[in-house]
């Protein structure tokens, strides 16, 4: 089996992947190579995300890849990753705040009924989604200072306060968004649609 990262692996990581979490990897390389790949600088010297290429994206099903029986382990989605960053730190952030962030997101704060229901939208990009944790006055601090707040006032939450640097935002269909609940102190995260006024 030939080694898929020759220059940059020296503890021979990728080895540990199974042939059948390789080939949506490979599948993934094609795509960035052949319609990708010559099109990042120009598009970075012009401070532009080339839209054009979600669908090519989309089509590869590498949150579910057919090839990998039952749930990919997580050694396969740190490639996947991996794979899209090697290329340009954008394509990952662009697929992995779907792939990743809003879709553990969904995982973790859903019911199992409504993830059932949510999930296949989400690995289809039918339904697009980012994570809104990051505030203008808190990265690494967080976990400990999130100023956003969430109210229930009768059927309603309101929420309020604002975030910075969210991957993918101005295409997602809905905002995870993370607020403080004033009732408990805890933090909750909440799905708004995008195009709901503020
Ligand atoms: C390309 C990109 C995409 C992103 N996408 C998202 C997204 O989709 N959703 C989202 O919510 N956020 C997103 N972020 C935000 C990201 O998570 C934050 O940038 C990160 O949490 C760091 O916060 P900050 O940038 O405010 O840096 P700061 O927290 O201000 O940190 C600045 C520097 O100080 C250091 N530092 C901080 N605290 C300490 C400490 N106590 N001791 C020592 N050193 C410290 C840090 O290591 C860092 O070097 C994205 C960021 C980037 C760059």
């Amino acid at each position: 089996m030939s080694e898929l990262y020759p220059d940059c692996d020296p503890y021979g990581t990728a080895d540990r992947l199974t042939e059948a979490e390789r080939a949506p990897i490979l599948r993934l390389r094609a795509v960035l190579e052949n319609e990708i790949k010559p099109l990042v600088a120009e598009y970075w010297e012009k401070g532009e995300f080339p839209y054009q290429i979600a669908p090519s994206l989309y089509g590869l099903n590498l949150m579910t890849p057919d090839e990998i029986d039952g749930a990919p382990r997580s050694l396969y989605h740190g490639f996947r990753i991996f794979e899209l960053a090697r290329t340009d730190a954008s394509m990952a952030t662009f697929y992995t705040a779907q792939a990743g962030l809003f879709r553990t997101t969904c995982r973790v704060g859903a019911s199992p009924e409504q993830f059932a229901e949510l999930d296949p939208k989400i690995t289809s990009f039918e339904t697009k989604g980012v994570f809104c944790l990051t505030e203008p006055d808190h990265g690494s601090d967080i976990a400990g200072g999130l100023a956003s707040t969430a109210e229930r006032q009768g059927d309603e939450w309101i929420i309020n306060g604002a975030k910075r640097w969210i991957g993918g935002a101005f295409t997602a269909d809905y905002l995870a968004v993370f607020a403080r609940d004033v009732a408990d102190g805890q933090v909750k995260a909440f799905l708004v649609d995008r195009e709901r006024p503020v």
